[in-house]
């Protein structure tokens, strides 16, 4: 089963300007389990590989907004998700694209973002 997802930055993830409430380890935890990951914001494309750069996340693909389709055509993916904080700007183009849409307050409860051998909440 290959899961691919895109990330919003602000308001999605903990360093986006609002931060969002998923984390940096969660994202690397689904890219060492070999999801696709990648990232799609409306932040210029070097500013947002510089992020994942910053913070030694390898990602498979980083794109503009109205990017998604693209996404979809270059990977063969079994599912396709966008986690994003906007109606207008994330989760109307990621079902135009053919993508599942999760807001970030649901996508923290996937169980994608615990690690193999987590312990609990202990473990932090
Ligand atoms: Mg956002």
């Amino acid at each position: 089963m290959v899961i691919l997802i895109s990330f919003d930055i602000d308001g999605t993830l903990e360093v986006g300007d609002p931060p969002g409430v998923l984390t940096m380890d969660m994202v690397r935890i689904v890219q060492e389990k070999g999801f696709l990951i990648g990232s799609c914001s409306d932040r210029p494309m070097s500013g947002q590989q510089a992020i994942w750069d910053q913070h030694n996340i390898p990602v498979d693909f980083v794109v503009s907004k109205q990017m998604l389709p693209d996404v979809k055509a270059k990977f063969e993916a079994d599912v396709y998700y966008h986690i994003g904080d906007r109606e207008d700007l994330d989760k109307k183009p990621a079902l135009e694209a053919g993508f599942e849409f999760l807001w970030p307050h649901e996508a923290i409860l996937m169980p994608w973002f615990l690690s193999d051998g987590d312990p609990g909440p202990a473990g932090a």
